[in-house]
């Protein structure tokens, strides 16, 4: 990724299922809110058949790294329950791991910046 770019597209690059919304610059930091968009399917049968069951307190998880200042989410996630097997789950999954305070991409950058 190219580090010269200090821009939204950036920010966004591995974020296609997600919308984004205010970015705030801090002096050492980026916030991005962000909130998963799109139906969502049952992780556990696969049914489409769901229904709200609240939302997650939003947390900021650290995503990438944009010249030199950290760039976290401010994930905004809501839970879900299954009609069809009663289960709940939490959407986003495919960006964060449930107590992670980073994102995979962010963990993957990490595991870089530690090999090189
Ligand atoms: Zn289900």
């Amino acid at each position: 990724m190219s580090k010269g770019q200090d821009n939204g597209t950036t920010i966004l690059l591995g974020l296609k299922d997600y919308s984004v919304g205010e970015v705030v610059e801090r002096e050492e930091r980026i916030v991005v809110k962000t909130e998963v968009k799109g139906r969502m399917k049952c992780p556990h049968c696969g049914s489409g058949k769901l229904y709200g069951h609240g939302m997650c307190q939003p947390r900021e998880i650290l995503h990438t790294w944009s010249n030199g200042r950290r760039v976290y989410l401010e994930l905004h996630r809501r839970r879900w329950k299954c009609r069809d097997c009663k289960r709940t789950f939490t959407e986003g999954r495919a960006l964060v791991r449930s107590h992670s305070r980073l994102t995979r991409q962010a963990e993957a950058e990490a595991l870089w910046a530690a090999q090189g």
